[in-house]
């Protein structure tokens, strides 16, 4: 296919939706050497067996650069051997972006004729998480593409990318997988509780730790239930406070009548408890853990506002209904 046909998408969606796994499809088609595009390259399908798959697979594609902040790209297990040498400390504070040395040194590579005669791809995740410096550098390239680049990029805050870049983009909105699919996932990779993991994480599947918070919220329902001493401790106050929202969305909907939505299989738990305390009570701990959850950035005292919210639910649940 022309180049002029897909000089730069623009993948945006929630997190955990599988931004990345989208990307990195569509490039997989685009280098394989037997598959030919038409189109669409996310109808396409790498064959997994020509040579430009096995480079792509033994991450050593010469006509692949891939561009991520330091942070991801160790979460994801990516060896960035080309980033550019910065400072212990300059490195650290930059953990989260994409520095300019990098794109300029990506602009260099896009200069560069194909290694296998097909088409180059830079991917470049997620969009957001650039200065404007490094922004600008890569405007420059958008704006006037190399022959046989495609340009592939993602983001979880669509309002947050340059608009300028934006419009240099073709976007196309990432769906995350359905319930089947995120069950399916999460087996692939050997988890034995993949439906009620799916579930807790309202299938974001493709997020780093889709579990997080569930076994911590599953022992806390169950020592509230049997009466006994909450203990707290065991995860991070932004885990604590996603699990305690959760569980408390849970506990409406069961007192509503209705089956939990993140913790299935434990409607008798959790019809107990929310049959317990002050309906005027309930509301005022539920609104405040609302209030406290769109604070992205917890206090100094975070570990203790956690034991807080849950000594207050555990007095929530000691009460008789009125
Ligand atoms: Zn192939």
């Amino acid at each position: 296919m022309e180049k002029r046909d897909f000089p730069a998408y623009l993948l945006y969606g929630e997190r955990g939706c599988g931004l990345w796994d989208g990307l990195m499809r569509a490039a997989a088609a685009l280098l394989c050497e037997r598959t030919p595009v038409a189109g669409d390259p996310w109808q396409a399908r790498a064959c997994g067996e020509c040579a430009g798959c096995h480079l792509l697979r033994a991450g050593t594609h010469p006509d692949l650069r891939v561009l991520v902040p330091p942070a991801l790209g160790a979460e994801l297990g990516l060896a960035q051997a080309e980033q550019t040498e910065q400072g212990a400390e300059r490195r650290a504070a930059a953990g989260r972006e994409i520095g300019i040395d990098d794109v300029r040194s990506l602009i260099d590579w896009a200069q560069s004729t194909s290694h296998r005669g097909g088409f180059k791809v830079a991917l470049v995740h997620p969009l957001d998480a650039m200065a404007a410096p490094a922004a600008n550098a890569l405007l420059k390239l958008l704006e006037e593409p190399p022959a046989s680049l495609c340009f592939f990029t993602g983001t979880h805050q669509l309002e947050k990318v340059l608009p300028t870049l934006r419009s240099r983009c073709s976007l196309r909105p990432w769906k995350g997988p359905g319930a089947a699919d995120a069950v399916a996932e999460l087996q692939r990779r050997g988890e034995s509780d993949a439906a009620a993991v799916a579930r807790w994480c309202r299938n974001a599947v493709f997020d780093p730790e889709p579990a997080r918070g569930l076994e911590w919220t599953r022992r806390l329902l169950r020592q509230l239930a049997a009466g006994e001493a909450p203990q707290p401790d065991g995860v991070t106050p932004a885990v604590a406070i996603e699990s305690l929202q959760k569980l408390s969305l849970d506990l409406q909907r069961v007192r509503a009548g209705l089956a939990p939505t993140y913790l299935q299989g434990f409607d008798e738990p959790l019809r107990q408890l929310a049959q317990r305390g002050d309906r005027g009570a309930w509301q005022a701990w539920w609104q405040r853990l609302a209030q406290a959850a769109r604070h992205a950035d917890f206090p100094l005292h975070a570990g203790l506002a956690v034991q807080a919210w849950v000594v207050e639910l555990r007095q929530l649940c000691s009460q008789r209904a009125r």
